[in-house]
C-alpha cells in the first residue's frame, strides 16, 4: 500500500489547521509528532480531567511500520480515539493491526472502540480484562460526569491477545519489531511496556511519568524494583523472564534504549535521569512512611507530613500526592 510521502509535513499542515479551529472542537495543546521515524506522539496536556481539556492528558500515539499501524493507548473517550484514528490517517493507510492498551487507566484505554471498525488485536496484559471488568461502571460514570457530551459513546474494549507478566511479545509491522512486555504490579497491577527495535525507542507509559507527579495505584516496592532494574542494567529486557539470565550490558535479551516515552510528560533521552527523579520521590515517601509506622503513627499524620518536600518538583503535587501516601501507607504497614 502507498504511504504518503511526508508524513512529517502533512502532520504540521494538520496541527496548523487544528490551531486554527474555534476553540471548543479540539483541545488546546492537541497536536502530534514524529518524535522517531515512523512514531507519533501526542503528548498529553498535564492537567487533571477536565472540560477544557477534553481529557486528554495522557501520551498517545502510533507506530507505523511498512506493512501494519500500531496504536500505543487509546485516549479517554471514544471521540479522542476516533481523533486519534483520523491523524493515522491522515499519516498512512496502512491497516491498523494493534491496538495496544498500556494499562488499566482511563485516560489511556477508553477511546479503544474508536478502532474497532479496523478489527485489529487489542493486546494488554493478561490482567488487564479483570481490571476494567471490575472498574468498568466507576471509570464510565466518571468520564461522563466531568466530561459530559465529550464522552458520548464511550465504553470499555477488552484485549483480544494478552502478555502475561514476564512474558514477552513480539510483533512485527514489516521493517520494525516491537517487544511487548508484560510486568509485575508497579504502578498498576497490568503494566505493559512497548519497545521499537528500529529506533530504539520504549515507550513505557504510566511506569515512568516526568515533569507530573507519578501516582500509585499497584505496588510502591514492585515499581522501584521495575526502574531499579532499568536504570542498573542500562538496557530493557526484550527476553522472557524464562530465558538464560541477563548480562548488566546491551545484548540480543537486552536492547538500548535511545529515548523513553512516559504516560505523562516530555519524552526523554536522558532517560536516566528521569528514572532516578521518579525514584527519589518513591524512596522518599517510603522512606517517612515506613518511619512513622515503626513509631506507629497513622495515615493522616503521613499524609501531614510525608514527602512534603517533592512539592515544587512535580506538578499536580496537592491533587494526588496524599493519595499517594495513603496507598503507600495501607502497602507498607503489613511488610
Ligand atoms: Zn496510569
Amino acid at each position: 500500500m502507498k504511504r504518503r510521502e511526508i508524513p512529517g509535513l502533512r502532520l504540521l499542515f494538520l496541527s496548523m489547521v487544528l490551531l486554527l479551529l474555534p476553540a471548543g472542537v479540539v483541545a488546546r495543546g492537541v497536536t502530534a509528532e514524529e518524535i522517531a521515524p515512523g512514531i507519533y506522539l501526542r503528548p498529553g496536556i498535564q492537567e487533571e480531567f477536565a472540560p477544557p481539556n477534553h481529557g486528554h492528558i495522557a501520551n498517545i500515539g502510533f507506530i507505523v511500520g511498512n506493512q501494519a499501524v500500531a496504536v500505543i493507548d487509546t485516549g479517554s473517550t471514544l471521540n479522542e480515539g476516533l481523533w486519534l484514528r483520523r491523524l493515522i490517517r491522515e499519516v498512512t493507510d496502512l491497516p491498523i493491526a494493534y491496538v495496544i492498551l498500556t494499562h488499566m487507566h482511563p485516560d489511556h484505554s477508553l477511546g479503544a472502540a474508536a478502532f474497532r471498525q479496523d478489527e485489529p488485536e487489542y493486546i494488554g496484559h493478561k490482567q488487564l480484562s479483570g481490571a476494567l471488568a471490575s472498574r468498568q461502571s466507576v471509570y464510565l460514570n466518571r468520564m461522563n460526569q466531568i466530561l459530559g457530551i465529550m464522552a458520548k459513546g464511550t465504553e470499555m474494549v477488552l484485549p483480544t491477545r494478552t502478555v502475561d507478566v514476564g512474558e514477552v511479545l513480539k510483533l512485527d509491522l514489516g521493517g520494525r519489531g516491537l517487544y511487548l512486555r508484560g510486568y509485575p504490579t508497579a504502578h498498576t497491577n497490568n503494566d505493559l511496556s512497548v519497545y521499537d527495535d528500529k529506533t530504539g525507542t520504549l515507550w513505557l507509559s504510566d511506569l515512568l511519568f516526568v515533569e507530573r507527579i507519578p501516582v500509585m495505584d499497584g505496588s510502591l516496592r514492585g515499581w522501584l524494583k521495575i526502574i531499579g532494574e532499568l536504570g542498573d542494567r542500562g538496557c530493557v529486557q526484550v527476553a522472557a523472564d524464562s530465558a538464560p539470565p541477563l548480562k548488566a550490558e546491551a545484548s540480543e535479551g537486552c536492547k538500548t534504549v535511545n529515548r523513553i516515552v512516559p504516560g505523562h510528560g516530555p519524552v526523554v533521552t536522558q532517560w536516566k535521569q528521569a528514572l532516578g527523579d521518579q525514584r527519589r520521590y518513591l524512596e522518599i515517601i517510603a522512606t517517612g512512611i515506613r518511619k512513622i509506622i515503626k513509631q506507629g503513627g497513622t495515615i493522616p499524620e503521613a499524609v501531614a507530613s510525608v514527602g512534603l518536600e517533592e512539592r515544587d518538583k512535580w506538578l499536580l503535587f496537592d491533587q494526588f500526592h496524599g493519595r499517594n501516601v495513603t496507598a503507600v501507607f495501607a502497602e507498607l504497614e503489613w511488610e
